[in-house]
């Protein structure tokens, strides 16, 4: 199986998608149609979060296991260190290794329930995504992914303090980044610039969800940290009572965004489909990122 890296460092443009691992039955058949809607359009790699713990975890290792030995896409799984001895760590690695798993985004996660509130690490855990990353290429030929924040990091005291955490992380092992949500281009590029004038290159995916109603529009102000726009409001707020306007519209700032971040170079664009794959589809379709036979 290749790797992240060899799939967005083709010289042409590419999409990437991100799944959740399956809750249930029914959840498991939405996330099979959206990866085989999806697997036609030849995205280079498709990724699957990690949950907050227990059954969750299983079934991202489950799912990225199927995705690597089903299917012909390029699987990369998430692991975060929350709740986990370092033991653990190693075990989930490995089973990310027997799988035939390449791709690893190591992430530091979140506190379990409140998101905000206090980071405890476990007793012999690791405390920072940048251990992860050591502890992940210690163990295997992983290529290695970490996060990345437009806004910054909500734990980090300003972007300055944000952006060396990325670089550390970067200089611990990681191969390449995917930045959260942001709402215009120029947040993204601003990142880039940040990255680029500490001198260190690297593979920067912008992270983008189709704006399809107003709860994403919410979710998307929740994950990314920041306030929409005025520009972006003023064209979303009229709609909100028109699910079909709403759609289209968000679709097209979607689309806009993206297009104006192909043109400034960025290797790929990677979509938060949250098991949905028409969206996707639509703006891929439009950017031309899709090969032709499809
Ligand atoms: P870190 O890089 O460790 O940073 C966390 C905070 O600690 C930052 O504020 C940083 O500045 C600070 N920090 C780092 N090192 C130090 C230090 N040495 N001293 C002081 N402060 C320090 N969450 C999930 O639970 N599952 C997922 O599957 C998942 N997937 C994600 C995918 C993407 C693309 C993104 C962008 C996020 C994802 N998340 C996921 C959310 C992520 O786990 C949270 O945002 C988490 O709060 C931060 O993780 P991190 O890896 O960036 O942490």
């Amino acid at each position: 199986m290749k790797t992240v890296v060899e799939r967005i460092r083709t010289g042409r443009p590419v999409f990437s998608v991100e799944f959740m691992p399956p809750r249930d039955e029914a959840d498991e058949q939405l996330l099979w149609n959206a990866i085989r809607e999806l697997e036609c359009l030849d995205p280079a790699f498709v990724s699957i979060t990690y949950g907050a713990g227990g059954s969750s975890r299983d079934r991202t290792i489950r799912t990225t296991g199927r995705v690597a030995r089903e299917t012909t896409l390029v699987s990369m799984a998430h692991l975060t260190a929350v709740d986990h001895s370092i033991a653990e760590l190693r075990n989930v690695i490995g089973w990310y290794a027997a799988l035939g798993v390449k791709n690893i985004l190591a992430l530091r996660g979140d506190p379990p329930g409140d998101p905000n509130g206090e980071w405890v690490p476990h007793p012999q855990g690791v405390n920072y995504a940048d251990e992860l990353v050591r502890l992940v290429r210690e163990l295997g030929d992983f290529c290695v992914g970490v996060a990345a924040f437009p806004y910054g990091h909500p734990r980090s005291p300003d972007l300055d303090f944000d952006t060396d955490n990325l670089i550390r992380k970067l200089r611990a092992g990681a191969d390449f980044a995917i930045a959260q949500l942001f709402f215009e281009p120029e947040d993204f590029l601003r990142l880039r610039d940040r990255v680029a004038a500490r001198g260190h290159e690297t593979h920067l995916l912008p992270g983008v969800m189709p704006l399809t109603t107003p709860k994403i529009l919410a979710k998307t102000v929740e994950l990314s940290g920041a306030q929409v726009p005025p520009r972006i409001a003023a064209r979303l707020d009229p709609l909100v009572d028109d699910p079909e306007a709403f759609r289209a519209e968000g679709i097209d700032l979607v689309t806009e965004m993206s297009q104006r971040l192909l043109a400034e170079g960025v290797p790929g664009v990677h979509f938060y489909t949250f098991n949905r794959s028409k969206a996707t589809k639509e703006v891929v379709g439009r950017l031309g990122l899709v090969p032709s036979r499809a």
